[in-house]
């Protein structure tokens, strides 16, 4: 087994399924068992789920209503999302804890970097809850700046789409998909992956981000086993090497099997 901690990204969206809106039960029990399977496996993993399938800050603004505002309602709508996930899980037999970035006492604990990594010691999913607590950030944020709090081996982007394209696949029927790619390649491109302060963050630190289709039942399993899925986002050979924070000892394990031959190799 490759990792040891992984932070697992979900977009609310993702969860919508075939629907227009809110959740859909059998893709939050399939992502409950997919996690429950890994867990099994003896890797810690933590949660970041997005709220978009209930409510996104920026459309507040649309709606003419306080930007900050819709970002506490974005924020309270990953919540109720990590709520269901956690729910799903417990019907699982997965211990969880719901660790919140605002405080809700009668529903979740407070965010404590310590206590979170005690519950991953400890073998439990640890879910993260309302984004960082801040308006103006995503999920995305959040979930790499968690991912690098708790030390985790890397951030996992379950997406719709399986990787990162050239171009919208959707839109453009020649854009590839990348295996894997540089920070700086990303950034040169302009292509979408994360926000750019997550994106930042994650380069800065030396946190590997696999993008990723989290809806084809089994991807999850099969990017732990070390197959190599999605896209795989690095710091490149010698800049992996030189930065001062060196990628964890997983993940330096697993990027030559996922990453092949590095540029500076080739
Ligand atoms: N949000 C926020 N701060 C955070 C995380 C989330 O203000 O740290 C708000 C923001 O309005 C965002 C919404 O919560 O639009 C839902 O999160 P996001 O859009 O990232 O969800 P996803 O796109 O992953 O479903």
């Amino acid at each position: 087994m490759t990792y040891q901690r992984i932070l697992l990204k979900l977009s609310g969206e993702a969860l919508m399924g075939e629907q227009q809106y809110g959740i859909d039960p059998e893709r939050l029990m399939q992502y409950a068992s997919e996690i429950k399977a890994v867990v099994a496996t003896g890797v810690q993993v933590a949660v970041v789920i997005g709220g978009g399938n209930i409510y996104r800050g920026v459309e507040s603004v649309a709606f003419g209503l306080d930007r900050v505002q819709g970002d506490y309602m974005g924020m309270l709508a990953t919540v109720i999302n990590s709520m269901a996930l956690q729910s799903a899980l417990e019907k699982l037999d997965v211990s969880t804890r719901l660790l919140s970035g605002l405080t809700i006492q009668r529903v979740c604990e407070p965010y404590i970097r310590r206590r979170a990594v005690r519950h991953l010691e400890k073998g439990r999913v640890v879910i993260f809850g309302a984004g960082i607590g801040s308006p103006y950030f995503t999920t995305d944020s959040a979930a790499s700046l968690r991912a690098i709090e708790i030390e985790a081996d890397v951030v996992l982007k379950g997406t719709r789409v399986d990787g990162i394209y050239t171009a919208d696949p959707e839109k453009d029927p020649t854009a590839t998909k990348y295996e894997n790619i540089t920070f700086d390649e990303v950034i040169e491109k302009n292509l979408n992956v994360m926000d750019m302060t997550a994106f930042t963050l994650c380069k800065e630190n030396n946190l590997p981000i696999i993008v990723f289709d989290m809806n084809t039942q089994g991807n999850l399993g099969r990017l732990m086993d070390g197959e190599t899925l999605g896209t795989l986002v690095h710091m490149g050979g010698a800049a992996g090497r030189s930065t001062k924070k060196p990628v964890s000892e997983a993940a330096a394990t697993l990027l030559p099997n996922i990453v092949g031959k590095l540029p500076e190799q080739a």
